[in-house]
């Protein structure tokens, strides 16, 4: 399943949307110098400018107390050029991170974690919800993938990952299995999916003996190594799989599109165009 196509699609859309609504902002809070949160955020920026949404950048340094973020993102949620607005995870040990996500306006949580997002996706009425997630449900809606019915199982239970995610299959009625770390006999679960989606961050921990003939995998998974990227899913589970998404191109592209989707969407809502639940 091809995510780097598929998100160019979907930043081609967003962008007549943005020329339709007129100036949006997604507003990032970036605490402390950690590299790979550095990378991410230049990413989002960089999409956010190809599609014409105004991208305010705001860092702090590493030891912040947390009363200053949390002032910050009370102000951001207050600022009328904001739509959305994401904090980047993780923060430094001494923040409550739970707090801190849990401080955006509801609204403007483009990254579906607060306890109100949450809660709505709980049941079943979704208003922000993570990227990721959102972006593994149009990979399978793009390649028609039957969900309705079908046995889906998911490994990780991160609120980031794997819990929205299992909450998104299970509105479109699959049937569905969350796994973690300590589920016993992994395999005998994966091996009953037809839809398996894993998002762990442990390089090739799914081998073609884990996967049905047929399933549909969805790798989530990204670690960083000397080799490049790996994903967690064996590339020898492409001899097995009838489809399978490649680390890197597949689901990573689609996340950062629909992180763009989302700012619209936080826009509608900020405009009255949508109404938020
Ligand atoms: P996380 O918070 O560390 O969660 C990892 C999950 O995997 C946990 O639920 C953990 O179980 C479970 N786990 C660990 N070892 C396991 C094992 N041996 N068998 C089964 N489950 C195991 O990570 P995350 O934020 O969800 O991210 C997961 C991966 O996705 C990472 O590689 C991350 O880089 C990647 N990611 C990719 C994108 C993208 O756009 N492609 C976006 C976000 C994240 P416990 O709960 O029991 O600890």
């Amino acid at each position: 399943m091809d995510g780097k196509s598929l998100a160019a699609r979907v930043r081609e859309h967003v962008a007549g949307e943005v020329a339709e609504l007129g100036e949006i902002g997604l507003a990032t809070v970036l605490v402390g110098d950690d590299p790979a949160s550095e990378v991410y955020i230049g990413l989002k920026h960089r999409d956010c400018a190809e599609v014409g949404i105004s991208a305010f950048d705001h860092r702090l340094p590493a030891d912040t107390p947390e009363a200053d973020v949390l002032a910050l993102v009370e102000r951001l949620n207050g600022d009328v050029t904001v739509d959305g607005l994401l904090v980047q995870t993780p923060v430094p040990q001494h923040l409550d991170e739970a707090r801190i996500l849990a401080a955006a306006a509801p609204g403007k949580d483009v990254d579906g974690l607060t306890p109100h997002n949450q809660g709505l996706l709980l049941l079943g009425r979704q208003a922000h919800v993570g990227a990721t997630p959102l972006g593994v449900m149009r990979l399978l809606s793009e390649y028609r993938i039957p969900i309705a019915g079908a046995r889906a199982v998911v490994v990780g239970r991160s609120p980031i990952v794997g819990k929205p995610m299992a909450l998104l299959l299970l509105a479109a009625n699959a049937t569905v299995t969350i796994c973690h770390s300590r589920t016993q006999d992994l395999a005998r679960h994966t091996l009953d999916a037809d839809v398996l989606v894993v998002g762990v961050g442990q390089p090739h921990l799914i081998t073609e003996d884990m996967v049905r003939v047929g399933a549909t995998v969805v790798d989530v998974g990204i670690t960083r190594t000397d080799e490049g990227l790996l994903g967690d899913v064996d590339p020898g589970v492409a001899e097995v799989a009838a489809f399978l998404t490649p680390v890197p191109g597949g689901v990573g592209p689609m996340t950062r599109a629909l992180l763009l989707e989302s700012t619209i969407r936080a826009a509608r809502y900020r405009r009255g165009l949508l109404p938020f639940s």
